[in-house]
């Protein structure tokens, strides 16, 4: 078989091969500690896994809208609408398996070949991916520790032209788990509107702010005409595999992507949305516990890695990622990643794999117990001595 050129331009993610790796110690009978994870280790809440029964029970296992059940659009346009206190339609609404082929999709259609597109860097690696696999330029902007890794905006001035036609951002960020500020979101609504470049927002980890609240660049005046905001329920409501997500987006943009739903996926599992209707409007105490619990094992592990010679890290403010600075260390990333899985047996992602900026920096998801975050930690202390 012959493969075309653009299959060599797709990156994977780094999260998957790990898990593989750890996989195969665990199969060896080693007690592997697992900070790789891009999800929550709490089970979807009852009322939603309910509703989904009911749903099936009803006979919701049919074809759907490419864009979603009515009922559905309708849900997220009243969720949204309160959530950021702006008006959103249901016809501005488009839900797909996942939040993930948001980003594709608006990559797919508004990128041509050889058109620029601004991402994170350090950031989710599938942005820069899905711009290749397009033809087109990802053009990375940093964020830097020192910022509490925020975008750093003159770069982002710099390197904004003509050929720009698509800015991404992601807040709160993975892997950093930085926020950006009000005046962030505006500066960059501001040069948004200028050049009349449309704003991929990645709001994934819209709820899991543990100080300031979350804001979103819709917000500001103009900017629902000009972006595109990425959510779903995977992270939120602990239902990563349950595939949905949504955007909300420019009508005349609800269109394209109705067609290429149409075209690859058809719709999205109709009896999940029924169940997913449930999430947004009923009893939200599990996600409140998960916040609340997240947060105390964000504070226990800044303060415990903080205590390691030679790591360090910044207390953020939002998502489930702690990015450890290990320089003192001496290893790069991607050594550091394997000297943790071969001699303290944890599995954790190198910072190289999220982009330039991200080299000197491990990945660890406090999405597990603190009895393992603990370990972990004295795992690792020990290993450095
Ligand atoms: N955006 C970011 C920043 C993420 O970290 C993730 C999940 N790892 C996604 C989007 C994709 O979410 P989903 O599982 O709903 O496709």
């Amino acid at each position: 078989m012959k493969f075309a050129d653009r299959m060599q331009r797709l990156k994977v993610e780094t999260a998957f091969e790990m898990m593989a790796k750890a996989r195969k110690l665990e199969a060896e009978g080693r007690k592997v500690i697992h900070l790789e994870i891009g999800e929550p280790d709490f089970d979807t809440p009852q009322n939603i896994k309910e509703a989904a029964k009911r749903a099936l029970d009803e006979g919701q296992t049919h074809y759907s809208p490419s864009a979603g059940l009515p009922v559905h659009r309708r849900a997220i346009a009243d969720y949204y609408s309160k959530h950021i206190g702006v008006q959103i339609t249901p016809d501005m609404v488009v839900v797909t398996p996942g939040a993930k082929p948001i980003m594709s999709f608006a990559i797919t259609a508004l990128l041509n070949e050889g058109d620029e597109c601004i991402v994170p860097d350090p950031g989710f690696p599938i942005y820069q991916s899905m711009v290749k696999f397009n033809g087109a330029i990802p053009v990375p902007v940093a964020l830097r520790e020192e910022d509490d890794f925020r975008l750093d905006l003159d770069e982002l001035k710099r390197k904004v032209n003509k050929k720009t036609k698509l800015i991404i951002i992601n807040s709160p960020h993975n892997p950093t788990g930085g926020i950006l500020t009000r005046e962030d979101l505006k500066a960059i609504a501001d040069i948004s509107a200028a050049y009349e470049i449309p704003v991929l927002s990645d709001e994934i980890y819209d709820r899991m702010i543990y100080e300031g609240r979350f804001e979103s660049i819709a917000q500001f005046p103009g900017m629902l005409e000009r972006t595109i905001i990425l959510n779903g329920y995977s992270k939120t409501y602990a239902m990563t595999g349950w595939r949905v997500g949504y955007g909300i987006m420019p009508r005349p943009l609800v269109e394209h992507m109705s067609q290429l739903m149409t075209n690859i996926n058809s719709c999205t599992c109709t009896f999940a949305q029924v169940a997913c209707i449930e999430a947004l409007q009923g009893p939200q105490e599990a996600v409140t516990k998960m916040v609340a619990e997240f947060k105390r094992r964000r504070d226990f592990i800044v303060n415990r890695i903080n205590r390691i010679p030679k790591l360090s890290c910044r207390r953020p403010a939002g998502a489930f990622y702690v990015f450890v600075n290990i320089k003192k260390t001496g290893m790069d990333s991607r050594e550091f990643t394997d000297f943790l899985l071969n001699h303290c047996h944890i599995c954790a992602l190198a910072g190289a794999n999220f982009g330039a900026q991200g080299e000197g920096y491990v990945r660890f998801s406090y999405a597990n117990t603190i009895e393992n975050l603990s370990e972990a930690c004295d795992r690792i202390e020990q290993a450095l001595k």
